[in-house]
C-alpha cells in the first residue's frame, strides 16, 4: 500500500469497516510512513471533536472532497 492507497482507505479504516488484510496493510504502511500517521492521528481526532459537539450531518460529499484536499496535499511533498 502506498499514501494514495491508505488514502483511499482511510475513512473505512476509521469507520472499522476495512477487512482484516486491509488493515494489516494500512498498519504496516503507517509503521513506515509518518506522513500518513500524522494523517490518520489529525483526522481521527478531527472526527472525535466532532462528535463530542452537538451532532452535525457531515455533507454527502465529505468523503470525496477529505481525499481530494489530502491528495492535493500529498501530491505537493517530494514522494519517499
Ligand atoms: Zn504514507
Amino acid at each position: 500500500m502506498n499514501c494514495r492507497g491508505l488514502i483511499v482507505e482511510l475513512s473505512s479504516y476509521l469507520d472499522g469497516e476495512l477487512d482484516a488484510q486491509g488493515i494489516r496493510e494500512m498498519e504496516i504502511h503507517l509503521a513506515r510512513c509518518k506522513n500518513c500517521r500524522i494523517i490518520v492521528d489529525t483526522t481521527r481526532k478531527t472526527i472525535e471533536i466532532y462528535c463530542q459537539t452537538e451532532p452535525v450531518p457531515l455533507p454527502a460529499d465529505f468523503a470525496a472532497r477529505l481525499h481530494e484536499a489530502l491528495a492535493r496535499r500529498l501530491g505537493r511533498k517530494p514522494s519517499h
